[in-house]
């Protein structure tokens, strides 16, 4: 089994006052294919430690593994991660079927290796997908542009999942219907996820597992049972 394994990750980020601890000392695993939940405060770290994750960030001390691969010593654009973010960050320019194209076109890939990829991705979106693909993003609902912005991630096939409150930006009707795509997408997907959110509920219904950090750390980690049954 090939697990992501954060090993004592520190980060301080350069502040006015001098350095800010973000990231104090976090260790972690997550399982192959498996979604862990990260639930906390706002500003408890959350996004830095995806980031870190992602190669946006460089961790301050520590190290982060895939299997007997070190992370942090390999270039972010070679990391196998994808990252969804709550603004979606789709490229204005280019219809919902260039963003997910755009990856294949400046790699080595033939047109029809691209094409056959668009086709499983959007088949793996549910039949109600398609339609987006000749869209541009700003005709598209918020909830439309994530599930483009999603499929942008699955589309390149990545090792480990990213994903930062991706439904927070969305109105309540929305974000109800796209939790649930989300979750059926993690179910029959099965990419290592780390979910992240500051919604209790949202992260019991995304995670195998959860995450509880707070100022920096992680104070608890476990199922929804072992953190809210346990004796
Ligand atoms: P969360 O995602 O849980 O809201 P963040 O990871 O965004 O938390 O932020 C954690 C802490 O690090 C906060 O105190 C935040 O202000 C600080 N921080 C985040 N990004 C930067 C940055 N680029 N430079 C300086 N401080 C930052
Ligand atoms: P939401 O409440 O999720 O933001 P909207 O009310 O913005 O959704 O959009 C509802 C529907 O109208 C969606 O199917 C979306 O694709 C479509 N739509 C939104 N904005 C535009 C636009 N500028 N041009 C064409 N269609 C749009």
């Amino acid at each position: 089994m090939t697990s992501l394994r954060l090993e004592h990750i520190v980060k301080d980020y350069d502040g006015p006052g001098g350095r800010q601890p973000a990231l104090r000392d976090i260790s972690l695993e997550v399982g192959d294919g498996e979604a862990l939940a990260i639930v906390g405060p706002s500003g408890c770290g959350k996004s830095t430690l995806l980031k870190v994750v992602a190669g946006l960030e460089f961790p301050t001390h520590g190290r982060i593994y895939y299997g007997d691969l070190d992370m942090t010593e390999i270039k972010p654009q070679d990391r196998g991660v994808g990252m969804v973010f709550q603004d979606y960050a789709l490229y204005p320019a280019m219809k919902s079927k260039g963003n997910l194209a755009y990856y294949f076109e400046h790699h080595a890939y033939t047109h029809e290796q691209m094409e056959e990829r668009v086709r499983r991705t959007a088949e793996l979106m549910g039949v109600d997908f398609q339609h987006l693909l000749g869209r541009f993003p700003e005709t598209l609902s918020g909830g439309e542009q994530q599930r483009v912005a999603i499929a942008r991630c699955i589309v390149r096939d990545p090792t480990i999942f990213l994903m930062d409150e991706p439904i927070v930006n969305l109105d309540a009707k929305r974000r109800e219907q796209t939790r649930i795509e989300i979750k059926k997408l993690l179910r029959t997907f099965r990419v290592t996820t780390l979910y992240v959110t500051h919604d209790q509920q949202e992260a019991i219904f995304m995670g195998d597992r959860l995450a509880v950090m707070r100022a920096g750390r992680i104070e608890q980690v476990g199922s929804f049972d072992d953190l809210y049954y346990a004796p």
